[in-house]
């Protein structure tokens, strides 16, 4: 019988499946898709690994960067000072240092001190928990006013595609004060990709248990109150097993697919977590063609995309001259999500073209689309409430992944913690 079974090849089923293989507990862990690192899963392209979408390790992240200790990727570790800037009404601003943002036409002097002050109020302290019930807009427009929100605003639109008054303040506090000082202007890479971290983890879990990619999860049979079996399919077959632990780190609405017979308050919990869908086009390019690494392009209603990261900046293994990321956030219900991926890159380029002021697809090498259903749980006030705690109420059935990051954002490390978090509960439980 498998002791403990890990569902979800991500970052936070890998570290789960880490933590336990490290405390010599074997493991056997369930991944959908044909290859490993969910969101932060790699395309081999000519010989190289080029993350799906925009990935660098950000300066602060401290999980992140021990895991790449533990790993002893320590030495293709490299850090980069980048340019961030800010694209509105066919200008560019930089925004990539203090003086810079006290220079950001687009809103007042009056709005850019105020937007200054808030974060500066933001890093004072790292826990935001009681703004959990505040929302962004009720916050902003009594501490900062109207100037200042509107790049907030922008901020929260193009991260959740929502209003700023369906998010939580806790979360914006959270992102620019903690998650503010770790995105400097210091960006941090890998040689050989991010893809190292996803490798170096699979490799040291196959060590004392197994990894299965191609199988999908497909149930999981909750008896009397207690996990009994986990059904999933692998090319094409329905297998079973009998685990006495089980790790989730699906995105809750797909465990809540799959769990049919979850206790119903549980149920009605989570079913309040709704998640945001992102499409991230990757298009290898034949010259560079932004001047900045990360680019917000703030004119939402004119362009279909809100941030543009040329990867050749940061990425100094590449075989040609750029990656360009392009992104958007959605609901996976949009008319945008159900067009033809042509048609979705074909749309991107000629918007690419306005914003750049040249034929982008002249120096079109190749390109990728990446669809994400559940790229980010949306955080809305009162989150807290229904996030899942990493013990379910099913006996055996434990939660972990980025549903359980808030209010912090959900980036690499936080989705490593979590899988760690959840795993060591495990080993509490039952070395007792
Ligand atoms: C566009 C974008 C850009 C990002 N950029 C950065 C960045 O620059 N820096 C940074 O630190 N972070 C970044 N992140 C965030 C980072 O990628 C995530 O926080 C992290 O990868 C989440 O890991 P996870 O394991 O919790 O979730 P996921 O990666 O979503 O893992 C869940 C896994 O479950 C699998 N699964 C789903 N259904 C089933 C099923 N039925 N059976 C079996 N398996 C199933 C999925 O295939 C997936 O592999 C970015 C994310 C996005 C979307």
């Amino acid at each position: 019988m498998t002791k403990a079974l890990v569902l979800g090849g991500g970052l936070s089923g890998l570290a789960a499946a880490y933590t336990l293989t490290k405390n010599e507990i074997s493991s056997l862990l369930l991944e959908r898709d044909e290859t490993l690192g969910g969101l932060a899963s790699s395309y081999l392209i000519d010989g190289s690994y080029v993350p799906k979408t925009y990935h660098h390790v950000m300066y602060g992240d401290a999980a992140t960067l021990k895991i790449i200790r533990d790993l002893n990727l320590e030495k293709d570790l490299y850090w980069r000072k980048l340019k961030v800037g800010f694209y509105s009404k066919n200008k560019f601003y930089d925004f990539s240092s203090s003086i810079s943002i006290l220079k950001f036409k687009p809103i007042s002097m009056w709005g850019r001190v105020k937007f200054g002050l808030l974060v500066l109020r933001a890093r004072r302290k790292s826990n935001w928990q009681e703004l959990d019930g505040v929302n962004v807009e009720d916050y902003c427009l009594k501490t900062t006013g109207k100037e200042a929100y509107k790049l907030i605003n922008y901020i929260v639109q193009a991260k959740f595609a929502e209003p700023s008054n369906n998010v939580s303040a806790a979360w914006l506090m959270s992102r620019f004060g903690h998650e503010s000082k770790s995105v400097s202007d210091q960006f941090g890479y890998l040689k050989g990709g991010i893809e190292q971290i996803i490798q170096g983890l699979a490799v040291r879990c196959a060590k004392k248990g197994t990894i299965k990619t191609n199988a999908k999860v497909t149930r999981i049979n909750v008896k009397r109150g207690k996990v009994d079996k986990v059904e999933y399919e692998e090319n094409g077959q329905i297998k079973e097993v009998e685990p006495n632990i089980v790790i989730s780190t699906l995105p809750v609405p797909v465990l809540l697919k799959v769990a049919e017979d979850l206790p119903d308050e549980y149920r009605r919990s989570l079913e309040n977590i709704r998640y945001k869908a992102s499409l991230c086009a990757a298009v290898g390019l034949s010259r560079r063609v932004s001047p900045f690494y990360w680019l917000n392009v703030m004119d939402l209603d004119r362009h279909p995309f809100v941030g543009v990261f040329e990867h050749g900046h940061l990425n100094t293994e590449l075989k040609y001259p750029s990656v360009m990321f392009v992104v958007k956030y959605l609901n996976s219900t949009d008319s945008f999500w159900q067009k033809p991926d042509q048609e979705i890159i074909e749309e991107f380029l000629s918007h690419l073209n306005e914003v750049f002021d040249c034929d982008v697809k002249e120096h079109l090498l190749w390109w990728r689309l990446h669809r994400a259903e559940y790229s980010t749980p949306l955080f809305t006030p009162n989150y807290s409430k229904f996030m899942p705690e990493t013990k379910s109420p099913v006996e055996g059935l434990y939660v972990g992944g980025i549903s359980q990051t808030y209010p912090r954002d959900r980036y690499m490390g936080t989705a490593l913690q979590t899988g760690m978090a959840v795993a060591e509960k495990v080993l509490a439980e039952y070395r007792t």
